[in-house]
């Protein structure tokens, strides 16, 4: 019997993912990206175990997580600098922070080994539900199935006319890199994650390996000099004095600024045309779990679509996909739009919500819960 065919709308982190997970389960796959390259946009990324684990299954695990930081803590700390609240990691949940480019060049590699064919400088106009991608200039591709991993503005859910609604947050970050340095973190910062408040001004300090430290600062759009590119030092080293430090270093690096999105559909496929990741299923970044989202169900999909003996079964896999997925995908956005919502408290009552939320066993284990899960496709927790 010939291979199955897939082509995919997109080169991002869930769409190599999916490329992937297809092209080891014998489909022949291409991926339209439409930048000149395969590029990753913003710097770090945090991948917790439910993440890890598609990397694990997908064979990408040890090149995208070498020289991670391997955090012992997620801390959060007040407009004085005060700990409101330092959670440990470990008990079998894991969590790395790499750069984002040694994640996307992981998963491209691992298409390499899987033989997916990579089409750069392509821009993906719609798509129809008998799996077929339409091309900016004219032409178009058709396949037994075509996915869509275009992103939050994806062309794909427009055309298939399956968003339900695409939210924009007013709270936005810019991202950067800046070097590391020795004495960088003081004895009291070792080994952590830590996410500073002042008002609706975060500062979030990630070290990803010994060279780079991945910096998030989050305000609402609003707040026009604190989301300026490029970055107004001033306005940053007055908020959060204690990092002046590495404020200082930022310019070095690429910086980008985006308000986030949430996007909700009326169905993740239509006929023999899906969407995944941020396309199907954006969420904020409160959580770090969009990334993950993306590839744990590009990976669940191929997964699904195991069953598919021919093209004809491939409309049935995919509702049995979303059917099987959407509950921990749409728990898991809830959650990350409700964490962002201590944004706009005032500082003191912002320390006692989320001191009190996370001393709350029954709301840690749902703002973790998907972080914690085994995804479809990946070994069973031990
Ligand atoms: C501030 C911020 C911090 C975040 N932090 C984390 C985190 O720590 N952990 C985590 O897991 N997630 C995080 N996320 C979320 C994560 O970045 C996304 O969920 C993830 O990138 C989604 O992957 P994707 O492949 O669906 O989309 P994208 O990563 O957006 O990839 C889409 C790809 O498609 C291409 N493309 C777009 N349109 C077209 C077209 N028309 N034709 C062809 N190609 C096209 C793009 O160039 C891109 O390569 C964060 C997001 C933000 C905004």
């Amino acid at each position: 019997m010939s291979k199955l065919t897939a082509i995919v709308a997109g080169g991002g982190i869930g769409g190599l993912a999916t490329a992937a997970a297809l092209a080891q389960r014998g489909w022949a796959v291409t991926v339209y990206e439409r930048q000149d390259e395969l590029r990753a946009v913003g710097a770090g990324i945090y991948i917790w175990e439910n993440g890890l684990r598609v990397l694990e299954a997908l064979g990408a695990f040890d090149e995208a997580t070498a020289d991670a930081f391997h955090g012992t803590h997620f801390e959060q700390r007040d407009n004085s600098g005060d700990i409101i609240e330092s959670a440990p990691i470990g008990g079998g949940n894991r969590l790395l922070t790499v750069p984002r480019s040694q994640l996307l060049a992981a998963l491209a590699n691992v298409c390499r080994r899987a033989d997916v064919k990579v089409v750069t400088s392509t821009e993906v106009t719609g798509a129809n539900a008998r799996g077929e991608l339409f091309f900016a200039g004219g032409g178009s591709a058709v396949a037994d199935l075509a996915v869509g991993v275009d992103g939050v503005w994806s062309k794909v859910r427009e055309t298939l006319g399956l968003e339900r609604s695409h939210e924009q947050t007013v709270e936005g970050a810019l991202r950067t890199m800046v070097a590391a340095a020795p004495g960088d973190f003081g004895p009291n910062d070792l080994g952590k994650y830590i996410e500073c408040w002042n008002g609706a001004r975060r500062f979030l300090v990630t070290p990803v390996n010994e060279q780079q430290t991945y910096l998030a600062l989050t305000c609402p759009d609003t707040d026009l000099r604190a989301s300026a590119i490029p970055v107004d030092k001033a306005v940053w080293r007055d908020s959060f004095p204690q990092w002046i430090h590495l404020i200082d270093r930022i310019g070095e690096f690429p910086i980008n600024w985006g308000v986030y999105s949430v996007t909700r559909c009326s169905a993740w496929s239509a006929g023999r045309t899906a969407i995944v990741g941020d396309a199907a299923h954006a969420q904020t970044p409160n959580l770090g779990q969009g990334g993950g989202m993306a590839m744990q169900n590009g990976l669940a999909m191929a997964v699904r679509l195991e069953s598919a003996k021919d093209r004809r079964d491939i409309p049935d896999a995919l509702e049995a996909w979303e059917a099987g997925e959407r509950e921990i995908v749409e728990h898991c956005q809830r959650w990350a739009t409700l964490y962002g919502e201590v944004t706009h408290l005032p500082d003191d009552v912002r320390t006692r919500v989320i001191r009190g939320a996370m001393s709350d066993p029954w709301v840690a284990g749902q703002i973790f819960r998907a972080a914690n899960h085994a995804p479809l496709g990946t070994s069973p927790p031990n």
